[in-house]
C-alpha cells in the first residue's frame, strides 16, 4: 500500500511517498512559493532530481504535475495530511470528510498560518485523485489526554467555557513518534518520558506510558520556551503595559513575539542555533540568548519531572536537540538528582538514534531522529485499515 504524507506550510508543500507496510521512503517532493523564483522539485530513486520554476498563481498545476509524476512511481491508495490544529473536537487522526473539512476551516482562526494551506491541499487532491482516501492527522492530537489542571488557564471562566480557550499543545506527531521509538530502545512501555523538541519551534512534553500528561507549548505555538523567532513565555502583563503604555497593537505585537524574539531577538545575529553558537564566544549578545535558551529548557524539564514523579528517560529530537551535543551538555549539566547523568563522549560522537546516558545513569538519555511523517503513515493505515 502506497502512502502519501502531505505537510503543508504557509509558504512549502511537502510530499512523501511511502510503501506504507514497510515505512520505506519512495519518493520526496517540495513546493516551495517563498524561493525567488518559486520551485518545485521531486528526489526518486535511480533518477535525476526534478526541478522546475514556478509562476505565482499555479499552486493546484504544481499539484497536480507532482501528483502527475507521483503516480507513475506506483499509484497512490491514501493520503496522510498534517493538520495543525484540531482544536478539542480531534483527539486522534480523523479520515477526511465534508464535516471534518468544516472543522479544519472553522480551526483556522485558531491557526490562520496552517490550517487554510492544509485545507487547499485536501481539496486540490480530491480533485487530483478523486476516490482515495484522505486522513488528517492532527499536530494537537496527542496532547487532547491533558488533565484539566493541566490545560485549563486560569482566566475568567467564560473565556475557557465559551471561547475556546486552553492548553492545546502542539508537535503532536513529533512527541508521539518520539515517545514510542523512546519505549521501544528502553525496552518497556511503562516508562516516564521527558521529551525535548528542540528545532525552530520547540516544545516539552511529559508522557506518562505513552499519555501525554503535560505540554509546554499552549493556546497557541507561542507558549513555553524560547525559540527561534519567538520568545515563548513572557510575563502577560509585559504585553498590557507595551499595549496599554507604549502604544503597541494586536498586529505589532503579534511581529514582535512571533517572529522579533527569541534568539533572533535577543543575540541580533540570527534565529538560527548554530550561528548564534558561533557568535557567542565573542559576542555578549549571543551568549546571553543561549543561556536564557538553555536556562528555559532545564526549567521546563523540572516542571516536567515533578508532573511525572520521576523521570525515566530523556530525550532530545528536532534540529537542535538531535544534532547540538554543546546545548544537549548544558541542559544536562548537574541532572543527577533527577537520575539523568550524561556519558560526555557518547553525546558527542553518537549519531541519532543513541543513547547518550552514562552506563550508571538511572534514566536513559535519548536522541531520537524525529519522524512526524512515519506518524502519519501510522495513522493513515490504521484509518484506512489497509
Ligand atoms: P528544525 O526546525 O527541526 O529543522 O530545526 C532547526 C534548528 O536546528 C535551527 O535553529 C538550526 O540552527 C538547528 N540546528 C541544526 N543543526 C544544528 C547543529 N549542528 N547545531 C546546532 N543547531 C543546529
Amino acid at each position: 500500500m502506497k502512502v502519501l504524507v502531505c505537510n503543508a506550510g504557509s509558504s512549502t508543500l511537502k510530499l512523501s511517498l511511502f510503501e506504507a507496510e514497510e515505512e520505506r521512503l519512495l519518493a520526496d517532493g517540495l513546493i516551495d512559493w517563498t524561493a525567488k523564483p518559486a520551485r518545485l522539485g521531486l528526489r526518486r530513486p535511480g533518477q535525476a532530481e526534478l526541478r522546475a520554476e514556478l509562476t505565482v498563481g499555479q499552486h493546484a498545476d504544481a499539484i497536480s504535475r507532482i501528483l502527475d509524476e507521483l503516480q507513475t512511481i506506483a499509484p497512490i491508495h491514501a493520503v496522510g495530511h498534517r493538520v495543525v490544529h484540531g482544536g478539542d473536537r480531534y483527539s486522534a487522526a480523523a479520515r477526511i470528510t465534508p464535516e471534518v473539512k468544516r472543522a479544519i476551516d472553522e480551526l483556522a482562526e485558531l491557526a490562520p498560518l496552517h490550517n487554510p494551506p492544509s485545507l487547499g491541499c485536501i481539496t486540490a487532491f480530491e480533485n487530483a485523485l478523486p476516490g482515495v482516501p484522505q486522513v488528517a492527522a492532527f499536530d494537537t492530537a496527542f496532547h487532547a489526554t491533558l488533565s484539566a489542571a493541566a490545560r485549563t488557564y486560569p482566566v475568567p471562566r467564560s473565556w475557557t467555557r465559551d471561547l475556546g480557550i486552553r492548553r492545546y499543545g502542539f508537535h503532536g506527531l513529533s512527541h508521539s513518534y518520539c515517545a514510542g521509538r523512546a519505549a521501544a530502545m528502553i525496552g518497556r512501555t511503562n516508562v516516564r518520558l521527558i521529551i525535548a523538541h528542540l528545532g525552530n519551534g520547540a516544545s516539552v512534553s511529559a508522557v506518562r506510558e505513552g499519555v501525554c500528561v503535560d505540554t509546554s507549548m499552549g493556546f497557541t505555538p507561542l507558549e513555553g520556551l524560547m525559540m527561534g523567532t519567538r520568545s515563548g513565555s513572557v510575563d502577560p502583563g509585559v504585553l498590557i503595559y507595551m499595549l496599554r503604555e507604549k502604544g503597541l497593537d494586536g498586529d505589532r505585537l503579534d511581529r514582535a513575539l512571533n517572529h522579533e524574539s527569541g534568539l533572533l531577538g535577543v543575540s541580533g545575529v540570527s534565529s538560527d542555533m548554530r550561528q548564534v553558537l558561533a557568535a557567542a564566544p565573542d559576542n555578549p549578545d549571543a551568549r546571553l540568548a543561549v543561556d536564557i535558551y538553555v536556562h528555559r529548557i532545564r526549567q521546563t524539564i523540572g516542571a516536567m519531572a515533578a508532573t511525572l514523579g520521576g523521570v525515566d528517560g530523556l530525550v532530545f529530537t528536532a534540529g537542535v536537540g538531535e544534532n547540538s551535543a554543546e546545548i544537549r551538555e548544558r541542559v544536562c549539566a548537574n541532572l543527577d538528582f533527577l537520575g539523568l547523568a550524561l556519558d560526555r563522549s557518547a553525546n558527542r560522537e553518537r549519531r541519532p538514534d543513541a543513547d547518550i546516558a552514562a552506563p550508571a545513569s538511572k534514566a536513559r538519555i535519548l536522541v531520537i531522529a524525529t519522524r512526524e511523517d512515519l506518524t502519519i503513515v501510522r495513522e493513515t493505515r490504521k484509518l484506512i485499515g489497509l
